[in-house]
């Protein structure tokens, strides 16, 4: 256990390597708060791509999952990619192999495939277009074809059928562990417990969590509603990281995890030690073959054109 004067001296000295080695440190909002802290920026997995194609750092360090990661080096192929923790993935885009996606592509030639960012990059380069939760409907709306196979998390293929009925949506049996555990229960209770509260859930949460909710939004969606919204308590269905970074930017409202906070293990893997240790050894760095960035680069500059 570090103490907090340990803590303050690795956070200088990370803010040193970071200048000698001229990066630019990149955290997913679900990280710890040391990790938010010291970031020169935080976001959700595709801001924070796009903040690096247009940083002028030549090496990225990005405290958050493999297929963040990935995600970046595959739009800004010729910067220096750094995961600091190698095991860092995340169990949703491990949920479908490239095999699988050229099974079901077969079976469906006429459909294009929609992939969820929250995908490996050869799932992604096998993919028509790339969507994030934010834009997953608008996407979907968009593909000039009537069905669409859409991997891999089920909840949210199912929050994009309902609201995109003219298509046919084919979803995977993939999940995120955090939001599927969020149960109506829970929003019921702690809707009891904070009458006057609003419901805001991310839709990776199960379908009777999103049919009941007042909001369904991305984290980015979330962090913008929280500002516009009257209601002075929120409740809030998505990793409890999000909490801090809500809580910091409305310090006049009181945030919620709805039932007990639920937490992505692999998002708190990133600590302090490993930013310092990543910039001194150049750790880990992200390699994809050229093939796989310049097909996947074509789904995601398409999900860009569409929204
Ligand atoms: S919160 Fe869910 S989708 Fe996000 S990294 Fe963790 S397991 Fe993956």
């Amino acid at each position: 256990m570090q103490s907090d004067q340990d803590k303050e001296a690795l956070k200088k000295e990370i803010l040193k390597l970071k200048k000698d080695r001229k990066a630019i440190l990149l955290a997913h909002n679900y990280q710890i708060s040391e990790v938010q802290e010291i970031a020169d920026f935080l976001g959700d997995s595709l801001e924070l791509s796009k903040i690096s194609k247009a940083a002028k750092e030549e090496v990225i360090v990005f405290a958050g999952v493999r297929f963040m990661a990935e995600t970046a080096k595959i739009l800004s192929p010729k910067k220096k990619v750094l995961l600091p923790v190698q095991e860092a993935g995340c169990p949703l885009a491990e949920m479908i192999e490239p095999e699988q996606l050229i099974e079901l592509k077969q079976k469906y030639p006429d459909a294009w495939v929609v992939s969820y960012v929250n995908t490996t990059a050869e799932i992604k380069a096998l993919s028509d277009v790339c969507c994030t939760s934010s834009n997953a409907v608008t996407v979907v709306k968009n593909v000039p074809v009537k069905k669409v196979i859409f991997v891999p998390d089920k909840n949210l293929g199912w929050w994009v059928q309902k609201n995109v009925s003219e298509k046919e949506v084919i979803t995977w049996p993939g999940f995120c562990f955090v939001h599927e555990y969020f149960s109506l229960k829970d929003l019921e209770e702690t809707r009891r417990i904070h009458p006057e509260a609003e419901v805001m859930v991310h839709p990776e949460c199960i379908k009777e969590v999103l049919e009941n909710a007042d909001y369904v939004v991305s984290t980015a969606g979330m962090l913008k509603k929280a500002k516009e919204s009257k209601a002075k308590k929120i409740i809030v269905g998505t990793e409890e990281g999000m909490i801090y970074r809500l809580s910091k930017e409305n310090p006049n409202k009181e945030f919620y995890s709805l039932g007990n906070a639920k937490v992505c293990t692999n998002m708190k893997r990133t600590t302090l030690s490993d930013l310092r240790r990543a910039l001194i050894k150049d750790e880990y760095k992200v390699d994809l073959s050229p093939e796989t960035i310049d097909r996947a680069q074509i789904a995601l500059e398409r999900m860009v054109s569409y929204v």
